[in-house]
């Protein structure tokens, strides 16, 4: 991969992550405990009020962020993976045949971490 496609993939990935902790933001707030660990988000429970209407919105709202949430928790995790492998050279290598992975592929998506044949043979993983 030549260092401009390279330089392009890291620029997309840190933009994506921008994107994906703006919205985490929105469903939740760090978790203090592992402040450390940016990728440990937790929902945030609404408060509408002691009712049982707004208890069972509460309920609602929380159930939808908790889900919001961990589908950023998880995008958020591939892009820090695939920025540390940017970092320890292993960035665009197919996990399962070590082949590297083709660049239309990783343009289109920069957290991908196999490449298209092994994606089809196994398909439904990752
Ligand atoms: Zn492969």
């Amino acid at each position: 991969m030549d260092k401009k496609t390279f330089k392009e993939i890291k620029k997309k990935l840190l933009e994506q992550k921008k994107v994906v902790e703006k919205g985490l933001e929105t469903v939740g707030k760090k978790d203090d405990a592992t402040s450390q660990d940016d990728e440990n988000f937790n929902s945030r429970f609404p408060d509408y009020g002691d009712k049982e209407d707004e208890n069972a919105a509460e309920v609602s709202v929380y159930s939808d962020r908790l889900a919001i949430e961990q589908e950023l928790e998880k995008d958020i995790k591939d892009i820090n993976k695939a920025l540390k492998n940017i970092k320890d050279g292993s960035y665009g290598i197919c996990k399962h045949c070590g082949k590297p992975i083709d660049e239309r592929r990783l343009m289109i998506r920069p957290t991908s971490s196999s490449c298209v044949e092994c994606k089809k043979r196994l398909k439904g993983e990752n």
